[in-house]
This record gives C-alpha cells, sequence and structure tokens, in this order.
C-alpha cells in the first residue's frame, strides 16, 4: 500500500527531516509510527498525502510513485485517504453533521447519500444521535470521533493519523486506538503517527521508529500481524 525507498526530505530553508528512510506498510496492514517530537514522522505522513515532496528517494503508493503524479491527480489520492489530526481540525461553527458531511459533499453525492452515509460514520464512532450538536458542544474525546467520522465517511483503503491521541487522557485515548482496530479488522489500512510509547506497548501492532529522521531497523522489524 505503501512503500518507500530511500527517502529523504530536507526543507526549503536547509532543515533535514528525514534521511534515506525504507519501509513499507502493507495493503490492510495497522502500525504505529513513532519518535521524538521532531524525529520526521509530521513529514513522513505528508509525503505520502504530497502535502510535501519527497527531496530523493521513491515514495509508492498501491504501486504508483507519487512523484510521477500530476497535479490533477493529487485530490484523487487524497480522497483515498482518510486524515486524523491531533487537533481534529474541526469547522467549530459547523454541526457535527456538516463537519463529517463535507468529504462527500465536496465529492458530490446526493442529499440522500450523504445523509445515509454520515448516520453510518457517526454509528461507527459512538456519536449517533449528536448530528446536530455543535463541537464546542462536545467532550474532546467526541471531538476526536467527529474527526474520526469525517476521516472515514467515504471509506478510504488507508488511514494516517498524526498525534491522535495526543490531547486525551490514557482511558480515552485507548478507546480511539480500539476504533482504529474496528477499522483495521474491517480491512482498511491504517499508519498511526504518535510518541506515546505506553499506548503502542499495549498493543500488538508493529512499530516503526524515527530517530532524527532515520528509519530504526525499517523493513527488517515484523511482528505477527503483517497481513497482505
Ligand atoms: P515530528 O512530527 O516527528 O515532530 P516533523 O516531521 O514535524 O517531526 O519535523 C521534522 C524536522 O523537520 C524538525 O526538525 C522540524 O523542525 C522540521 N520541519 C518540519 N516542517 C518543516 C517546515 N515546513 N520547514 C522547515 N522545517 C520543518
Ligand atoms: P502540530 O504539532 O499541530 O503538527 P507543528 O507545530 O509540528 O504542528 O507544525 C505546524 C506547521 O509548521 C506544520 O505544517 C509544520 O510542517 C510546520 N513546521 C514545523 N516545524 C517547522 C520549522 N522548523 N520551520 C518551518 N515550519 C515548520
Amino acid at each position: 500500500m505503501i512503500h518507500f525507498e530511500q527517502v529523504s526530505k530536507i526543507y526549503p530553508g536547509g532543515q533535514k527531516a528525514l534521511s534515506e528512510v525504507n519501509f513499507r506498510l502493507h495493503q490492510g496492514e495497522m502500525a504505529f509510527l513513532t519518535g521524538h517530537s521532531g524525529a520526521g514522522k509530521s513529514t513522513l505522513l505528508k509525503l505520502i498525502t504530497v502535502i510535501e515532496r519527497a527531496s530523493a528517494g521513491k515514495v509508492s503508493i498501491n504501486g504508483h510513485d507519487i512523484a510521477k503524479l500530476g497535479k490533477k491527480h493529487v485530490p484523487y489520492l487524497r480522497r483515498n485517504i482518510g486524515m486524523i489530526f491531533q487537533n481534529h481540525h474541526l469547522l467549530m461553527d459547523k454541526s457535527v453533521f456538516d463537519n463529517v458531511a463535507l468529504p462527500l459533499v465536496i465529492e458530490g453525492f446526493s442529499h440522500g447519500e450523504i445523509r445515509k452515509r454520515v448516520a453510518g460514520a457517526l454509528d461507527m464512532v459512538g456519536l449517533y444521535g449528536k448530528e446536530r450538536h455543535l463541537p464546542v458542544m462536545l467532550s474532546g474525546g467526541e471531538q476526536q470521533r467527529v474527526g474520526i467520522a469525517r476521516a472515514i465517511v467515504n471509506k478510504p483503503p488507508l488511514l494516517l493519523a498524526d498525534e491522535p491521541t495526543g490531547n486525551l487522557d490514557p482511558k480515552l485515548s485507548m478507546d480511539i486506538l480500539r476504533l482504529f482496530e474496528t477499522f483495521h479488522d474491517a480491512g482498511t489500512s491504517v499508519l498511526i503517527a504518535t510518541h506515546d510509547l505506553g499506548l503502542i506497548a499495549r498493543m500488538k501492532y508493529r512499530t516503526l521508529t524515527l530517530r532524527q529522521g532515520k528509519m530504526l531497523g525499517g523493513d527488517e522489524i515484523y511482528t505477527t500481524d503483517t497481513q497482505g
């Protein structure tokens, strides 16, 4: 699903964020991406969503070299990736329904289809019946679930999360990870960037570790969970 070969990223200011990174995320796999603040986790995710471009090496998604992806095709790629952020990036003056519906509205789905899919997504994240609430009326954990519902509402084959539990207590963090697990169980590929090692240790998934832009172990580290 994702393949990095000797990928480096140097920002325009000269800051080296990634250095000859090699790894694969297999179809249907769930894995963690960890490392200290500044290790390059966000940069790695931004290369997958083509928010940033690699300075060297090759990033492939589903066998396609994304350096060869024209500007016109970037939105199409992003539609196939659900992105979840620490601060969930919700529109605070819009209802839960409108927030979750946004990707479907952009894609031009019909009213009826949007209602059905939003209800389904909210059901999956445990927020059924909160369509008309504004995000401010919800707890931090619930707001994060709205962000997750929005990310999964168009059923992308790949979910990327950048510190999705950063603002949550351990119990709520675990609930959120269990939620990712349900998507993984349904066949979605999931990559979760987090520096919360305690959380990672409680789950059985492969962990990719970045240290100052270098991937430790890289392709050699496998656990029992390497499907595909
Ligand atoms: P992490 O997500 O692990 O905290 P980042 O990918 O955000 O790491 O950052 C990796 C390195 O790249 C850091 O040194 C950071 O300061 C630098 N960096 C990140 N984004 C930019 C940018 N847009 N311009 C310049 N340097 C950046
Ligand atoms: P968050 O923790 O919410 O991901 P960050 O503070 O890491 O936010 O980064 C905010 C934005 O600033 C990101 O788009 C990142 O790429 C950029 N950024 C991070 N470090 C640097 C840097 N050293 N120079 C320029 N931009 C940076």
